[in-house]
């Protein structure tokens, strides 16, 4: 089984595997975003009661098959974003969360079929997700006083990756952001960083500055022309009082965020 992308952590666990349960429960608000744990094909998308592996129990559903053969399933979607046969990247967004089939509220029930399986296993062949969740690579912390800390380099993270509807499983797994950047905007995101760092400038003012540098970017571009509106929402909803510490940036920077993200 290929290391998987852990489904985001940030809203946490409401359910783990076993004692009856054959997934993971993810405590996903409605409608947040639903990314694949690792590259595969879709090999089915839609209502679960068209689907032998999960029927009605678990509503709209994604099930990916990746290269060693396993699977990985999402359940209880309000809708997917994928078409049957259509290949997928790990952090990919295949749907987003509800509350469909056998739930009682929204969530996301992640699962995963091994290649090979064992339907006596009293989970339906399921196994635990658990162990095969890529370790997130730590931060490079940045040396010196002057610097921005991990913890601003993550916040910046966060805002450029909404702006641009980047999800959060490819950001806090640490794979996908650089080459998703150069995707973007060629080597300007890493630059931006590294000037970020040698200026050692406050974590507003430079995200200030990225904001102002990526809305004048957003000209010819409908995708940037896109996060030219977001960033104008954005800097819509953030206080003008500057944070005193990293704490308060954070719960600022949420705030701003909350209409971005729709959560
Ligand atoms: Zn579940």
């Amino acid at each position: 089984m290929a290391k998987l992308i852990e489904p985001s952590k940030k809203w946490g666990i409401s359910r783990g595997f076993g004692n009856g349960h054959n997934g993971i429960d993810y405590k996903y608000p409605l409608n947040t975003p639903v990314t694949a744990a690792a590259d595969g094909v879709v090999g089915f998308e839609g209502w679960g009661q068209n689907d032998p592996w999960t029927l009605s129990l678990g509503g709209i559903y994604v099930r990916i098959q990746h290269s060693d053969g396993s699977w990985t399933g999402y359940a209880h979607l309000s809708r997917t974003t994928v078409n049957k046969g259509q290949k997928v990247k790990a952090g990919q967004v295949v749907g987003y969360s509800g509350s469909t089939g056998q739930s009682t509220g929204p969530h996301l029930h992640f699962e995963v079929i091994p290649k090979v399986q064992n339907w006596q296993n009293g989970y339906a062949a399921r196994i635990n997700p658990a162990s095969f969740f890529a370790v997130p690579p730590s931060t490079s912390q940045p040396k010196g006083g002057d610097m921005i800390d991990a913890k601003d380099k993550t916040q910046m993270r966060a805002v450029m990756r909404d702006v641009k509807g980047w999800n959060a499983a490819n950001v806090d797994a640490g794979e996908h952001d650089a080459s998703e950047a150069k995707a973007w905007a060629g080597k300007e995101w890493e630059l931006y960083l590294a000037e970020a760092v040698k200026e050692g400038a406050s974590f507003r003012k430079k995200r200030d500055a990225a904001l102002a540098y990526y809305a004048k970017k957003a000209t010819n571009d409908k995708a940037l022309a896109d996060a030219k509106a977001e960033i104008e929402r954005l800097k819509k909803q953030t206080p003008a009082a500057p944070a005193t510490d990293s704490d308060k940036k954070l719960a600022t920077l949420k705030a701003a965020l909350k209409d971005v993200l729709g959560i």
